[in-house]
């Protein structure tokens, strides 16, 4: 089977309201995402999403995806989709780094494999629980007031797992986290996100001042030095997401023990191929974890879900979803959706969902083997 045609999308994916990161330093209200078509010999095709949250958030880039993908196309078609590890490796030699520009074709490529397998991508890299998967929702609020309203419209939507966006003014952490904990219901799980919003000497007082709640903080400082300086000053346990994006980060993480949750999003690392070996590492190491989109449609959800069902279920704090965040669906209702606060793995060969191709509009790019 070889790789005939790679067709490029662009669609902006609205946010159904504002979104601050970092205590308000971020603010998000559409996202820009890249959807791909890959076409084979076989007559199978496959869909991959790459959809940045901003390019503020990370060194990630919309338009930088589409770029990449002009630059690796070459190299990819006439390539066996089902062969992800050469794929993969024709990439990396084709691009080094750019791992969000990758991650698209990743995907698609294992969409085609489970397809041909007949067999969904869980399955086929050989997990696959249904256990259905929490939901985290993504709090991206400023005040403890705004804070609680966009907590109680998850809650009605099922969620019972929250990621609150922290990172801010000192004294309104504290007060946000000591509210929330102060409102939590029993079983929900709460993470406080700092996405790399405090200083070293903000995350000590905030954790220092919280040590008797024991809430678990993602991403409390810039670079994971900042993260290994303060480690040794606090005792709340850890997630590492931003700082979390090549093998050898994951490696670090482990073996220094800066972290006892990896948060990994697909799109950051490079897609499924790659994040498999993070997972693998915190496995071995007695680390938990978070799978995420990024950001981005139910395909993009789905891949993450897909992720999260090869990790045992108790080593599998929640997935993040966006899907609830849109006020556009591309996949016109179908894939796993939230159900009670929860995915359930689609039984389809391949992914499992697929987008509705009216709704993406005129490609921007096409390439096909001559
Ligand atoms: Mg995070």
């Amino acid at each position: 089977m070889k790789i005939t045609r790679i067709t490029v999308f662009h669609v902006d994916l609205p946010l159904e309201h504002p979104y601050w990161l970092s205590g308000g330093r971020l603010k998000f209200e559409v996202l820009d995402a890249t959807l791909v078509k890959v076409e084979t010999d076989a007559g199978l095709t496959g869909w991959g999403e790459g959809t940045p949250w901003g390019h503020t958030y990370v060194p990630a880039h919309g338009p930088g995806i589409r770029a990449g993908i002009e630059t690796m196309a070459p190299f990819v078609l006439g390539l066996d989709p089902r062969r992800v590890l050469d794929v993969e490796r024709a990439m990396d030699l084709a691009l080094p780094g750019h791992l969000y520009a990758k991650s698209p074709i990743d995907m698609a490529c294992w969409d085609i494999a489970g397809q041909a397998a007949g067999l969904p991508i869980a399955d086929l890299m050989g997990g696959g629980s249904r256990t259905p998967r929490a939901i985290a929702s993504s709090v991206g609020a400023k005040t403890v007031d705004e804070t609680r309203a966009v907590m109680d419209r998850y809650r009605q939507r099922g969620y019972v797992a929250h990621s609150v966006k922290i990172g801010g003014d000192v004294e309104r952490d504290i007060a946000r986290i000591r509210d929330v904990e102060s409102i939590r219901l029993p079983g929900e799980i709460v993470l406080y996100d700092v996405n790399r919003g405090w200083t070293r000497q903000q995350a000590l007082r905030v954790m220092q001042a919280t040590e008797d709640l024991q809430v678990m903080f993602e991403q409390p400082g810039e670079t994971l030095d900042d993260i290994a300086a303060i480690r040794p000053l606090h005792s709340a346990p850890v997630s590492v997401d931003e700082s979390l994006v090549t093998l050898q980060d994951a490696a670090r993480i482990a073996r220094d023990g800066l972290a006892e949750v990896f948060g990994i999003k697909l799109n950051r690392v490079g897609g499924l191929t790659k994040a498999a070996r993070m997972r693998d590492i915190a496995l071995a190491h007695g680390i938990d974890m978070f799978v995420m989109a990024t950001g981005g449609s139910a395909l993009a959800d789905t891949e993450a879900l897909h992720l999260a069902a090869t990790i045992p279920d108790a080593n599998c704090h929640a997935v993040w979803a966006c899907q609830d965040m849109l006020t556009v669906d591309i996949a016109g209702g179908r894939g796993p959706r939230n159900i009670d606060g929860h995915l359930h793995l689609p039984e389809t060969p391949g992914l499992g969902v697929a987008p509705d191709e009216d709704a993406l509009g005129a490609p921007v790019a096409c390439y096909e083997t001559p």
